[in-house]
């Protein structure tokens, strides 16, 4: 894995918390973006080489509506950098891993992404993305 690509944070609503990490990181929003299929709206924003990606619900059967429902606001997923996806989601397989999706989907930021599930990773959810070519 190369880096931390970014940092994923899940907030119950993007505008009131797009102006807290502007303060915060004091750089703008760079981006804003739906993904339908994964029901969130996520917004983007520069730290360095990496990024924090805020993630908010579009509908309540949405992973992230589930997830501020159960345990608030908070650090919602770690993500890495790869240089090979198919690759990298072979081999954690193989190790006992297991992937929530078996062929790489769709992310936010012109991505191809796949989560590990977090009770194989210590309780913390990883997302794996590679940047489209
Ligand atoms: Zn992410």
């Amino acid at each position: 894995m190369m880096k931390i690509e970014h940092l994923g944070i899940a907030v119950k609503e993007l505008t009131t918390s797009i102006p807290v990490f502007e303060q915060l990181l004091n750089t703008p929003c760079y981006k804003t973006e739906i993904v339908e299929s994964e029901g969130v709206s996520t917004a983007f924003f520069k730290t360095g080489d990496s990024k924090i990606e805020l993630l908010e619900a579009t509908n309540e059967h949405s992973p992230i509506a589930k997830y501020v429902v159960k345990k608030g606001e908070g650090i919602h997923h770690i993500a890495f950098e790869v240089e090979n996806i198919e690759a990298e989601m072979k081999r954690l397989a193989a190790l006992g891993f297991e992937l929530l999706n078996e062929t790489p989907k769709n992310g936010a930021d012109n991505k191809l992404v796949c989560f590990l599930h977090p009770k194989t990773t210590n309780g913390v959810l990883i997302e794996l993305c590679q940047e489209k070519p």
